[in-house]
């Protein structure tokens, strides 16, 4: 492979709905990083956030953070080996944990790696940070030095493996704060049925929960759920009729994933005693809420947030996407995908509200 000079990229400046297609100066590479060619790039929900303005982003800045590439350069201390010891060669199909970190800061020493005071945050990078080529939207990304890897098994289709690094290894962290079910009727709930929502719908029953309700106020949505390993689905309206009737037999566990500030009350309200509400989906400022302490003392409650990962996440994600990515229909959740140039139209005129995600591949 010979060493590109120049990358097209789009930029987005802050301007709703706009992205600016340029061609940018790939940079001589430093120690500790790498160069990939993107070889997919799936459009997560907060990047159509921060696209329509509802989530701050450093600007301007190249959007975009569930990638899979392919190692072009890597530079003297780049590590010669993956999450799982497999030694990293160039032409090796790659995907990389959202967050970079340091290993040192005080964050990093309290084993939240994904809050590192030093982190180069993949598709969230200002152009002011040097780290311009930083996310999926562009032929080429420039991984930093700190850069979790991991080299992707063959034979797994972009569609299934690229939503790994946000979407999937978030929803692993999730389940990380949880206990195991209950040996007996355990029930867990899963608010949203979108690309996070459902795959967690698999990975609870994949874990053994026996009763595994998704909400979400799409029938398609809903219809999907029930395909990915949900026993039972949902509206909104549905749900709250029913745990308000059949209260004690609540739920063990909720997942709240649609970050829909009208779902969080409901979500603490349908849990069984010793139940654990995990909040993951508000990643965009949302109105407060009110809560009853007295309740969540008496009932035992744990109230708990995940953002993002730590890099074991994405291990146990790409192992999981790996293992039953063709078990479960994950391949047709990325409905299409689209060359740079198409973009900013399919963000303009918005996705249907039946399409979980749409890729991006800057070279076909
Ligand atoms: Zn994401
Ligand atoms: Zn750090």
């Amino acid at each position: 492979m010979t060493r590109p000079v120049r990358s097209k990229a789009l930029v987005y400046s802050g301007q709703s709905g706009r992205l600016e297609l340029m061609e940018l100066v790939i940079p001589l590479l430093s120690a500790g990083q790498a160069l990939v060619r993107v070889d997919g790039c799936t459009l997560c929900g907060s990047d159509l956030h921060s696209l329509h303005g509802r989530r701050q982003v450093p600007l301007p800045s190249i959007l975009g953070h569930e990638i899979v590439g392919t190692i072009v350069e890597m530079s003297d201390r780049f590590p010669r080996s993956d999450l799982q010891n497999e030694s990293l060669h160039v032409g090796d199909q790659v995907t990389w944990a959202i967050v970079a970190n340091c290993g040192h800061c005080f964050y990093c020493r309290r084993g939240l790696e994904q809050k590192c005071e030093n982190a180069c945050k993949y598709g969230h990078m200002g152009f002011d940070s040097g780290h311009v080529l930083s996310g999926g939207l562009a032929e080429y990304c420039v991984l930093a030095s700190g850069t979790k890897v991991i080299k992707l098994p063959l034979g797994v289709p972009l569609e299934v493996i690229t939503p790994a690094s946000c979407a999937t290894a978030t929803v692993m962290a999730a389940f990380d704060v949880l206990p195991q079910p209950p040996i007996e009727e355990s029930h867990i709930a899963i608010i949203g049925a979108g690309m996070l929502g459902l795959t967690a719908c698999t990975i609870a029953k994949m874990r053994g929960w026996k009763k595994v309700v998704a909400i979400d106020p799409i029938l398609e949505k809903r219809e999907m759920a029930l395909r990915f390993g949900a026993t039972e689905s949902m509206s909104p309206e549905q749900w709250s009729a029913d745990f308000s009737v059949n209260q004690l037999y609540g739920c063990d566990a909720v997942i709240e994933l649609s970050g829909a500030h009208s779902m969080i009350v409901p979500g603490l309200e349908s849990l069984r005693m010793g139940g654990q509400l995990v909040l993951v989906g508000a990643v965009f400022p949302v109105p407060p809420i009110s809560l009853l302490p007295e309740r969540i003392v008496r009932r035992q409650l744990t109230l708990r947030g995940v953002h993002n990962y730590r890099s074991e996440h994405l291990r146990m994600a790409v192992e999981f996407l790996t293992s039953f990515g063709s078990g479960f229909p994950f391949a047709d959740l990325v409905s299409s995908w689209h060359g740079l140039s198409q973009v900013e139209s399919l963000v303009q005129h918005g996705l249907p509200a039946n399409v979980v995600r749409v890729g991006v591949k800057p070279f076909a």
